[in-house]
């Protein structure tokens, strides 16, 4: 392992992983914006889910603070990096140092967890004296697009950052685990802010796909503000009965054969 503390080292990789970490951003918001509103955009044209115009100067403000969001997790990456090289986290390099098993059965906890610590996180940043401090900012986003995913105030992106870097610490990561959980994080956030929805029809009824959170979805969080707290998944939304009443109505509306698109709101 490369000696982190040398500073040409620490820096090199600092900017290695911030470079990483908002390309990656950029780079998915990117080809999301190309293949769903440039290249295939009469295809899903009837999918689009608040037809509100977007505010003035909105995308450059999203990426703005989506690289204050992506400065906030490469510090905290940097953190975890010199923790590791101390010996004080149980990230591992070798995939025989625990049973394959347990390399399968991290990454769908921890994103069980960090949903978890995500829906509670959302609802207190939704109290009145927390919401314009904290969580305001992601917000001024009404309708979203997929550069919206990292729009964050850097007090929210802090306390976003915090949670894998905790995991690791607690319980033993392989490294391509976090890289994975990490570009599966970028990931959901890009498909749920896209304001397109890309799953099929009747996913709402899938097995699995009920459980998955997407533009549909999303979209009723930034347009009602008091309903679909989560993440990734629906489950703590179904569970705590925070689920909009419409999205069902409004899901088979935007997968649905014919469309009279009228989109619900209540804010
Ligand atoms: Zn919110
Ligand atoms: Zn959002």
């Amino acid at each position: 392992m490369p000696d982190f503390t040398e500073p040409a080292v620490f820096w090199s990789t600092a900017f290695f992983l911030f470079c990483g970490i908002f390309g990656r951003y950029l780079l998915f918001a990117a080809v999301f914006y190309w293949v769903f509103k440039v290249s295939f955009r009469h295809r899903f044209a009837e999918r689009e889910v608040q037809n509100r115009p977007r505010r003035a100067g909105q995308v450059g403000r999203e990426i703005g603070w989506s690289l204050l969001t992506s400065l906030i997790f490469t510090a905290i990456g940097m953190g975890l990096v010199l923790a590791w090289q101390m010996g004080l986290t149980r990230i591992y390099l070798d995939l025989g140092d625990y049973p394959l098993l347990w390399y399968v059965v991290s990454i769908p906890l921890v994103l069980f967890l960090h949903e978890t610590y995500y829906y509670w996180l959302h609802r207190w940043m939704h109290r009145p004296g927390v919401y314009r401090w904290l969580h305001k900012t992601h917000h001024e986003s009404i309708t979203t697009s997929a550069w919206t995913s990292f729009s964050f105030h850097p007090l929210e992106s802090l306390l976003q950052a915090v949670f894998i870097p905790a995991m690791a610490f607690l319980m033993p990561l392989h490294l391509s685990a976090i890289a994975l959980i990490l570009t599966i994080m970028t990931t959901t956030s890009a498909i749920n802010h896209l304001n397109t929805e890309i799953y099929p029809r009747d996913f709402n009824n899938h097995w699995f796909g009920r459980w998955l959170i997407g533009a549909t979805h999303h979209s009723l969080h930034h347009s009602q503000f008091r309903f679909n707290y989560g993440l990734y998944f629906t489950f703590w939304d179904k569970w705590m009965n925070t689920e909009s009443p419409d999205f069902i109505r409004l899901f088979r509306q935007k997968t649905g054969p014919k469309k009279e698109a009228k989109i619900p709101s209540d804010s």
